[in-house]
């Protein structure tokens, strides 16, 4: 059933296609020769992963969808306009939900990403996503690209087939700012509902409105309206061309665990964690603190651990550690603050105490 129904989704946006391109062609013709004498416009490329942008449900319905349905050339057939921005090249890369994201999916991207950055025809990049680890995947990118051209990540709250679907405008919004000068060296940027934001800082905040990306106390960086890019801010932690990751020749990175507190929450977790994992997050409460139990047996081990916390805003000092032998995440969500440590361990496996905590604060 769902099958028939890409199909015939398929054909209808193959449809709104061609009559656009027509109108678009129309408009163009009996305009003036400016539009035709414009100096090249320069390529983005997209890179499709999947997520709810892609997704395919019952028609009108926001739930109950298939994640990661439609292909990139689908997608690009719905959004014309598109095309009055900068030439496109679409890559699928994965067609996944993106809590089926890998690190060996992040090492592909990272690579062709580096590779074809390198083709001065190329202005920028844009990432389709789901949103559940999209701010993952951008961490990831920003520590691990080796670029200052624009790389933008974007996905949708609604499937493609729900009424109102936010794809279209995101994926419009996105490619506008993956080509736009504004936005070069600013390091990986997620753009979603009309505002830009920074990888670090950006994170899912919403289960289901279409405003689901903040960047709490922080803030967005930028807005984009009609196309017109308007970025306020500049991310100042190290990323891309400042970072000292290198991923090139990784297949996989480094096994990080995060682990959650919670009023008794059983000790016996850590260990069973600790065991099976080369590093561990812990997303404590408030100041990233946790009970007596916890304490014990954190001091006891012997692999690195970082602590974060449960709550969105806030920062984590060496200060508030209770335990000598851990490290603090400063602002990192624990899901960013396992990124950084995947990173750090596969770039020294024996990594020091005090490197892993200086780390840690330039990043
Ligand atoms: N579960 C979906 C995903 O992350 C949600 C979304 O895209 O909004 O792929």
């Amino acid at each position: 059933m769902k099958k028939w129904f890409v199909v015939f989704l398929s054909l209808i946006l193959a449809v709104c296609w061609l009559i656009s391109a027509g109108l678009a062609e129309d408009i163009g013709t009996t305009g003036s020769n400016e539009t035709e004498a414009a100096a090249p416009r320069g390529k983005v490329v997209i890179l499709a992963t999947g997520g709810t942008i892609a997704g395919v449900g019952d028609p009108g319905k926001v739930t109950g969808y298939t994640p990661g349905a439609l292909t990139a050339e689908v997608l690009l057939w719905g959004v014309p306009e598109i095309n009055e921005v900068a030439d496109i090249e679409a890559i699928q890369v994965c067609n996944v939900n993106s809590d089926d994201m890998t690190a060996e999916i992040w090492l592909t991207l990272a690579e062709k990403i580096n590779q074809i950055a390198d083709d001065p025809e190329v202005k920028g990049f844009v990432v389709t996503h789901g949103t559940d680890t999209m701010e993952e995947t951008a961490y990831f990118l920003n520590l691990t690209l080796k670029t200052e051209k624009p790389v933008v990540l974007t996905g949708a709250m609604r499937p493609a087939t729900a009424l109102s679907a936010d794809g279209p405008l995101n994926l419009y919004e996105a490619v506008c700012v993956a080509a736009s000068e504004e936005a070069v060296g600013k390091g990986v940027l997620v753009v979603f509902s009309d505002r830009i934001y920074a990888a670090r800082t950006m994170s899912k905040t919403s289960t289901y409105s279409v405003m689901a990306i903040s960047a709490g106390e922080t803030g967005d960086i930028g807005i984009v309206r009609d196309g017109v890019v308007y970025l306020y801010e500049s991310p100042n932690r190290k990323h891309t061309l400042a970072s000292e990751f290198d991923v090139s020749g990784l297949d996989t990175l480094p096994k990080v665990s995060v682990l959650y507190f919670s009023v008794d929450a059983d000790p016996e977790l850590l260990r069973f964690a600790a065991e099976h994992s080369d590093g561990l997050v812990i997303a404590g409460a408030g100041a990233g603190e946790f009970s007596e139990k916890w304490i014990e047996i954190i001091n006891g081990l012997t692999i690195p651990v970082v602590i974060s916390s449960r709550i969105d805003d806030g920062i984590i000092t060496p200060d508030n550690l209770l335990c000598k032998n851990t490290i603090a995440a400063n602002t990192l969500s624990p899901q960013k603050a396992a990124i950084l440590l995947r990173l750090a361990l596969a770039k020294e496996p024996g990594i020091s105490h005090e490197s892993l905590g200086e780390l840690f604060l330039q990043y």
